[in-house]
């Protein structure tokens, strides 16, 4: 038996590595000074991504923070002023509370539905109207995919509705118009789930994050894109949050090359993402389960529903090999024992991210490992 395990890192698609191809126009890229305006290579990023989005112009931040920060900073300019964000959403969970503490913004929440809506009829409550108490609502965020919610696609006709009740007459402080932001981190995988152009997903919305480090495994970037005015600002920004980089066309080809490349490819990773759902599910135990139906692009939440088990503790034995299930014929093809990296934080599921390097092979031995893991918890713990 070799001590050597086989690997499956589900933690995140975060996690994914550049493609060679990647790395192959990495090094041929044609860089210059970014910050001069004058990286080709950012340049036709920037551009392409812009296109793409039906937007006019884009702007290359190292991260997808920095994105959703330099959205908010633009959009809530004035003192004063108030974004409106999910309870669940990156924004609001993950990001340090940039808003407040480096843009002077203070975020509302509303509440996530499990689809990673919220209602429009709150939304409609929670808008203000010049009272001169009150601070000014000038930002309306969605997140597309909805991470903590488990990958669900928010649906368009929510999108065009929450359009609809943010561009009616006289909504708002005087006529300071409410922006609407996508936290699109993984919008495309939202556009391949739903069969659409991320143009179309984006249609209404004045700005959008986009993440190539993510599912579009590219080792680092976020494109954010709207108006040129807009980015022109974000631009100014960007500088005073250290984000201004020089010959960084290397990292922008890697970005060029998850467009054309790695974007048609989302679907397998959806496909491979419900089949581990499916394989959870057919096995009908009573300590832990996912819901099908829930499973919609490149994110798992399996839910553990045994009380005297957590979701880290689960995690924690995916990522063990014992002497047991090595007997038991839990292993690669050569024999050596399976570790499954899956997240757990303090939440009530364990989440499993796909991207473009699980292949077939990997997401059989993730199968084999959560299986027998699975198949040990329902010996312990029988239906009652
Ligand atoms: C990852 C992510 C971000 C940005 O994260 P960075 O690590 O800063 O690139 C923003 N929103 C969502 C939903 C994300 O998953």
């Amino acid at each position: 038996m070799t001590s050597i395990h086989s690997v499956v890192d589900l933690r995140s698609d975060t996690v994914s590595q550049p493609t060679d191809k990647m790395r192959a126009r990495m090094a041929a890229a044609v860089v210059g000074d970014d910050v001069y305006g004058e990286d080709p290579t950012v340049n036709e990023l920037e551009a392409r991504t812009a296109a793409i989005f039906g937007k006019e112009a884009g702007l290359f931040v190292p991260s997808g923070t920095m994105g959703n920060l330099l959205a908010i900073m633009v959009h809530c300019h004035r003192r004063g002023t108030e974004a409106l964000v999910g309870d669940l959403s990156h924004i609001f969970l993950y990001e340090q509370g940039g808003a407040s503490h480096l843009a002077g913004v203070q975020l509302a929440t509303l509440k996530n539905e499990q689809d990673g809506t919220f209602s429009l009829q709150e939304l409609r409550r929670r808008i203000r109207h010049n009272d001169c108490h009150e601070p000014i609502t000038s930002l309306v965020v969605v997140e597309q995919t909805h991470n903590i919610c488990g990958g669900k696609v928010v649906p368009l006709a929510f999108l065009d509705e929450l359009a609809a009740v943010i561009r009616q007459p006289g909504v708002g402080t005087g006529n300071a118009r409410i922006a609407l932001h996508m936290d699109g981190a993984r919008v495309f995988n939202a556009a391949t789930a739903l069969g659409v152009g991320v143009e179309r997903i984006c249609r209404d919305f004045d700005s959008v994050s986009i993440c190539l480090s993510k599912g579009l495994s590219a080792p680092v970037g976020s494109v954010l894109v709207g108006t040129k005015a807009f980015i022109s600002e974000a631009h100014r920004l960007r500088k005073a949050l250290g984000g201004g980089m020089r010959q960084v066309g290397v990292l922008a080809a890697a970005g060029l090359v998850a467009l054309d490349e790695v974007v048609p490819l989302l679907a397998k990773d959806h496909e491979r993402t419900k089949k581990i759902a499916n394989a959870i599910y057919e096995l009908k135990s009573p300590n832990i389960t996912v819901d099908l139906e829930t499973v919609q692009s490149n994110i798992l939440l399996v839910e553990i529903t045994q009380p005297k088990l957590t979701a880290s503790d689960f995690s924690t034995r995916l990522s063990i090999v014992d002497a047991g299930e090595v007997e038991a014929g839990v292993t690669d093809k050569k024999g050596a024992g399976i570790v499954v990296k899956a997240s757990a934080r303090d939440w009530a599921f364990a989440r499993v991210v796909l991207y473009h390097q699980v292949d077939d092979e990997q997401v059989e031995l993730a199968i084999r490992k959560l299986k027998y893991v699975i198949g040990q918890y329902d010996k312990q713990w029988p239906r009652s």
